[in-house]
């Protein structure tokens, strides 16, 4: 595979991994994809880049590097779903997207497109701003609260996001879409509950994690 760059990301949570650099856009973007199976062209790629850096200004994340791994829609691995996180010296962002083959994100279409690029720029300006640790691919088997404070912390950005009047899912199916993942530990009404909590609140990984250990 022929790259311009090979990035260690060194995380604080789960494992470290390597992003494999196709190409750049400006000083301060790069790009991963797999050409043998998905080769954007250079203008969509910029086209993406640009929504992207109209997010992060919305949002007021500056990452000195934003490292964009793009994934054909229905990979599976590690990356297999929309992702964002830092390396532990927040000095590299890296956001991994999927692509349908129309060109789309892949995601429910009364759900807005853009939903998805504020949603997880949400979860990088938490890493960010240091309220939630740097992290890379982890097992359930190591932290099993994972799951759950996930959830916690998606109240927290949906809300945020609400407040400030940019694109989120609703509260409704916020708790709907959780409860999906969480059916066989947590009742919906225990998640209710949960979301009135955190909805809208600015979090840290070290209150949820508090929060949720048994005294
Ligand atoms: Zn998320």
């Amino acid at each position: 595979m022929i790259h311009v760059k090979k990035i260690h990301i060194k995380v604080e949570l789960g494992i470290d991994f390597y992003i494999h650099v196709m190409e750049e856009i400006g000083s301060n973007f790069g790009i991963q994809y797999v050409p043998e199976i998905y080769k954007p062209s250079h203008s969509d790629l910029q086209w993406l880049v640009r929504r992207i850096e109209r997010v992060m200004k919305d949002l007021k994340v500056f990452p000195p590097y934003v490292a964009l791994m793009l994934y054909e829609w229905g990979s599976i691995g590690a990356f297999g779903t929309p992702m964002c996180g830092m390396d532990k010296h927040r000095k590299i962002l890296y956001l991994s997207l999927q692509y349908t083959t129309h060109g789309g994100f892949g995601i429910p279409s009364e759900i807005h497109e853009d939903w998805i690029l504020y949603h997880e720029l949400m979860h990088g300006k938490d890493v960010f701003e240091r309220r939630f640790p740097s992290s890379g691919p982890y097992s359930q088997e190591k932290y099993p609260k994972m799951g759950l404070i996930t959830a916690l912390w998606h109240f927290s950005i949906e809300g945020r996001l609400e407040k400030i009047g940019k694109p989120h899912k609703p509260k409704e199916r916020t708790i709907q879409d959780e409860h999906f993942w969480l059916r066989e530990s947590v009742t919906k009404d225990k998640l209710q509950q949960l979301c009135e909590r955190f909805w809208g609140k600015e979090v840290t990984y070290d209150e949820l994690t508090t929060f949720l250990s048994p005294s």
